[in-house]
């Protein structure tokens, strides 16, 4: 086992653990699993969204229902093998009722986020849908530079982490697609984007 694969393994454990996290109730009550992340630990593109909805939260699996299928598409559609990325979320447990996550939420599962980028240490990081985008931005000392998420998809904006230069890529949430079929084209030329930068 890789270094990196123990130290995600050991995140996992910890958020199996998370008692003292908003969300841990309501997972035990349903049965549900936390979303952790899956992919290759040595990707160089990260992909993070929300939270996980109701097909995550019963597989433990990301993006594996409707917004799951858009987002498969578009990685198809720009060359990217799923499994060479790495998927994950901001938030790891479902919310109820599938809202917004809340600030107490974000707070929660923001370190565990912090420490997988740490560890993967992609190049790119395409956030998916404005939590994301606002987390990521705001992380990296971008907060600045935040707009709406019609104004910055798309765009590429340099920062410097820990262990060194990433690219940072906001994008629509796929789920967008699923409600508003305007936005798919420009999703599938974002996602091209990506793939040309990484
Ligand atoms: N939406 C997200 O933001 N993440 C998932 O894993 C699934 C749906």
């Amino acid at each position: 086992m890789t270094d990196r694969t123990e130290a995600l393994r050991v995140i996992r454990d910890e958020i199996l653990a998370l008692a003292d996290s908003p969300l841990y109730e309501y997972r035990v009550k349903n049965k549900y699993f936390p979303v952790v992340g899956e992919g290759d630990h040595f990707a160089k593109i990260m992909f993070i969204g929300e939270a996980p909805g109701r097909n995550e939260a019963k597989t433990g699996r990301p993006f594996c229902g409707a917004a799951g299928k858009v987002l498969d598409e578009l990685l198809a559609g720009a060359n990217i093998d799923r499994k060479d990325a790495y998927i994950t979320n901001i938030v790891k447990d479902r919310p109820p009722l599938n809202r917004d996550p809340l600030p107490e939420e974000i707070e929660a599962y923001g370190p565990f986020l912090d420490r997988q980028i740490n560890i993967i240490q992609p190049a790119v990081i395409a956030t998916l849908g404005r939590y994301a985008m606002q987390y990521v931005m705001t992380k990296f000392g971008l907060a600045a530079q935040l707009d709406v998420i019609s104004k910055m998809h798309g765009k590429s904006f340099q920062a410097e982490a820990q262990y060194g230069p990433v690219k940072i890529v906001p994008l629509y949430h796929p789920a967008v697609a699923v409600y508003d079929a305007s936005k798919k084209p420009v999703l599938i030329e974002d996602f091209k984007i990506i793939k040309s930068i990484a």
